[in-house]
């Protein structure tokens, strides 16, 4: 057998899967992985079913099946004032993550320099590696805002490209109209391609506005913008989503997604695209999961775990501390072999591991869920 290259040698299982696989094997609360428990609606569920009988069952157009499209741009342009083209600038993709590292290829190339803000989703790494460029962690700030002038300060001739994710995995952390006005000042002035993870965009709380690149014209103009749908109605195995970029940028993003993915699977983009002609279900997202937060959150208080603040995601981050010293990764394990709830450990979402004491919760659980991980919490936890 020939030796198997590889062009990821470092990279190992990620830390979703890991966790989870712990969690099964121990009878855990899963808290780990972010999926919500809650079944979709039988509406949307009967539309897949209604589009699959009715013989929406062959290939779609290559960039998406049109309606959908339709759909996405007449949201998008509603919500945040954009003027996005249907036919021109949006493709459907095989969830947010194809999005990404389909994105990261269109616009990036051996030798170039992307900066992710860390702590930073655990696929930017490697989509930017298999794009032959190298990623640049620049950390947030301790209470995790994004450090514009740590990020100004990492940008050299080789920069291409940034990626920003808000509302933000894992730190619960949204982005604020003075943070977009920076980006695109950085932006224009080093003549960078923006890449902008929005999966968790009707997941904002306390009456905050979701600021998409979208709001941005100056922005707009050099932003892929990533979302999916399976965040916003419970279908996180659906894996569809989107990508809404200008022209010539969706044309270079079509150029590769016509022959790495092509296209996906064309009655779930009728069904959503007939879901989406009712607001409700994803106007209402935000009251849902601030309610779950608030109650969790309560919950927790009770434990000598400290919270750190939740902005927006379905991601509560705590400094556990006063409970223990151990790595977090290794107290992420204790906590789901110990006391029986899983959480993910946040070092491993930076270059250089940050030991700070931190893991995040998912809260995205029904109620009797969570109130068996916080009871477990609250008994097994002594600070
Ligand atoms: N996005 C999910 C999370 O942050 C994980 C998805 C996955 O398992 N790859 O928990």
């Amino acid at each position: 057998m020939p030796v198997l290259p590889t062009k990821l040698p470092n990279t190992g299982t990620t830390i979703f899967t890991v966790m989870s696989a712990l969690a099964a094997e121990h009878g855990a609360v899963n808290l780990g992985q972010g999926f919500p428990e809650f079944s979709a609606d039988p509406a949307l569920l009967q539309a897949v079913t209604d589009a699959m009988a009715a013989g929406h069952n062959q290939y779609p157009p290559m960039t998406g099946v049109p309606a959908l499209r339709q759909a996405v741009v007449a949201k998008l342009n509603d919500l945040y004032g954009s003027a996005y083209d249907a036919d021109r600038d949006i493709t459907i993709t095989a969830g947010g993550t194809q999005g990404i590292i389909t994105a990261l290829h269109a616009c990036v190339g051996a030798g170039d320099e992307v900066i992710i803000i860390e702590p930073a989703y655990d696929s930017y790494d490697p989509a930017i590696r298999l794009a032959g460029a190298v990623p640049i962690g620049v950390p947030m700030t301790l209470d995790y805002r994004i450090d514009w002038d740590a990020v100004r300060a990492a940008i050299t001739p080789r920069t291409r490209a940034l990626i920003i994710n808000t509302p933000h995995n894992p730190s619960g952390r949204v982005a604020t109209s003075g943070d977009l006005l920076e980006l695109e000042r950085i932006a224009e002035q080093h003549d960078l391609f923006v890449v902008s993870d929005e999966v968790y965009e009707h997941m904002v709380f306390d009456g905050a506005p979701h600021e998409s690149v979208a709001r941005y014209p100056a922005l707009r103009e050099r932003s892929f913008l990533v979302s999916s749908f399976g965040k916003t109605f419970h279908v996180t195995g659906w894996k569809v989503g989107f990508v809404a970029a200008p022209a010539a940028l969706s044309a270079a993003f079509r150029r590769l997604h016509q022959y790495t993915v092509f296209t996906v699977h064309t009655p779930t983009q009728h069904a959503i695209a007939a879901y989406l002609a009712n607001p409700a279900p994803w106007q209402g997202l935000s009251d849902f999961y601030q309610a779950k937060r608030d109650r969790f959150r309560a919950a927790l208080a009770a434990t000598p775990l400290k919270l750190l603040p939740c902005e927006g995601t379905y991601f509560q981050t705590v400094d556990y501390r006063a409970v223990s010293d151990l790595p977090d990764l290794d107290f992420a394990k204790w906590l789901t072999t110990e006391i029986g709830v899983a959480a993910i450990p946040l070092s491993v979402f930076y270059q250089r591991p940050q030991e700070r004491g931190h893991v995040r919760f998912c809260f995205a659980k029904r109620e009797e869920t969570l109130a068996l991980a916080t009871q477990r919490l609250q008994k097994g936890l002594r600070g």
